[in-house]
């Protein structure tokens, strides 16, 4: 029986954390010092991924994405991803990220069963890439793209978290890219997932890379949809005292662009880009420069409502079954699976997520999500 929610949506897209352990500590998903990391025996073990992708399949999930945390830090992925990749009825299996172990290990993968892959990567300048990642270097990353297209792993989607005054300026650089190159370019808009109230990782960013903090914009462009109210609202999402040196609250006001923005930018430099097809999309919306190869996408999960179309769920590294990235509430798999559950019993709790998948994220009335930092959620 495929699983449908309350509101008829078929869901048969799995993301799977198999890490809340990274390599980076991008400024906007995790504290300089690394975000709380669950005791390794309460990481599900490979067998019981496999065995919860298993049943997924067997209620109609077809997609599954491996994230993070970093996937790529954890031991013996490739088996993991050959595992996955021979369930019956997993059509589509792809991987999300940061790519700087990607160069390693990107032919084992497909060799593995991997199909595609998507890249993180929110500059392509080397001197800013520490001041965002605060480790690791992008001549890595860039390998590792490479080795992911020798690899097969296609199309190959790089995925840039666009952030004013810090990598803004690059949007266009990101879209040349696509006039000679296969390769499908998404800028995310940055969202509020767990913000805390300290400042001081962009106080990192401002150091490290010799920008002025003039360069900050505190005026904010809205986009048509939502008013100004609703939008300070959907932004005011810490109150609670900053331990963890991430961007707070007042920060991601300043720093944050919409997709319709963004787009305005690109078409005055590019001319009016047309709607693309590009299989595989979800929640992104493409276009392509006139004459360009590659496409350029813009996930805008905060300026628009693009969660009418939601076809996911969500398995943490520690076995909880999550039905929406920007609420907090989660079913617990890990205890079942450790105290006999049948793979009926595990299906059921598929359904019970499913029933409780909620139609829309409600951060405009203040329900964010608190409980996990992004890393620990797999984006
Ligand atoms: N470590 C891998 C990576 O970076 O690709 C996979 C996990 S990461 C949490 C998945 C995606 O979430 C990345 O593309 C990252 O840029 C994005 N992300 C993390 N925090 C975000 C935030 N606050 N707003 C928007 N995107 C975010
Ligand atoms: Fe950056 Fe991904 Fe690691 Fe978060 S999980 S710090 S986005 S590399």
């Amino acid at each position: 029986m495929p699983l449908i929610d309350s509101f008829n949506r078929t869901i048969d897209y799995l993301r799977v954390s198999v890490t809340d352990r990274c390599n980076f500590r991008c400024i906007y998903c995790m504290p300089e010092e690394g975000a709380a990391i669950a005791p390794k025996k309460d990481l599900l073990t490979y067998e019981e991924i496999v065995r919860v992708v298993r049943v997924a399949a067997d209620c109609g999930v077809t997609k599954v994405r491996i994230t993070g945390g970093e996937p790529l830090v954890r031991k013996d992925i490739v088996e993991l991803i050959s595992q996955i990749g021979s369930i019956d009825g997993i059509r589509d299996l792809s991987m999300t990220t940061n790519g700087f172990l990607l160069d390693q290990v990107a032919e084992k993968l497909a060799q593995g069963g991997l199909h595609r892959i998507n890249i993180s990567l929110d500059t392509l300048r080397p001197e800013r890439f520490a001041p965002i990642a605060r480790r690791g270097e992008l001549a890595s990353v860039l390998a590792g793209i490479d080795a992911a297209r020798a690899a097969g792993l296609t199309p190959i989607k790089l995925n840039v978290v666009a952030m004013r005054g810090v990598n803004d300026d690059e949007v266009l650089d990101f879209c040349r890219l696509t006039l000679n190159e296969d390769v499908d370019v998404r800028f995310i808009e940055l969202m509020p997932i767990s913000w805390s109230t300290g400042d001081d990782s962009m106080r990192d960013f401002y150091a490290l890379s010799g920008k002025s903090d003039s360069s900050r914009v505190s005026t904010l462009t809205l986009y048509p949809n939502r008013t100004e109210a609703s939008f300070n609202r959907l932004m005011d999402t810490g109150g609670v005292m900053a331990t963890d040196r991430m961007l707070d609250a007042s920060a991601m006001r300043k720093l944050f662009i919409s997709a319709s923005e963004m787009r305005q930018g690109i078409e005055r430099e590019f001319g009016p880009m047309q709607a693309a097809e590009v299989v595989t999309n979800g929640p992104a919306k493409s276009f392509r420069i006139d004459g360009a190869i590659g496409t350029v996408g813009f996930i805008s999960q905060i300026s628009s409502d693009i969660c009418a179309n939601c076809n996911r769920l969500r398995l943490t590294a520690d076995g909880h079954l999550r039905p929406c990235l920007m609420a907090d509430g989660e079913v617990d798999l890990r205890g079942p699976l450790r105290s006999g559950a049948t793979d009926r019993d595990i299906a059921d709790l598929f359904d019970l997520t499913v029933l409780h998948k909620p139609f829309e994220h409600r951060l405009e009335d203040g329900h964010a999500p608190r409980s996990r930092h992004m890393s620990q959620l797999g984006g």
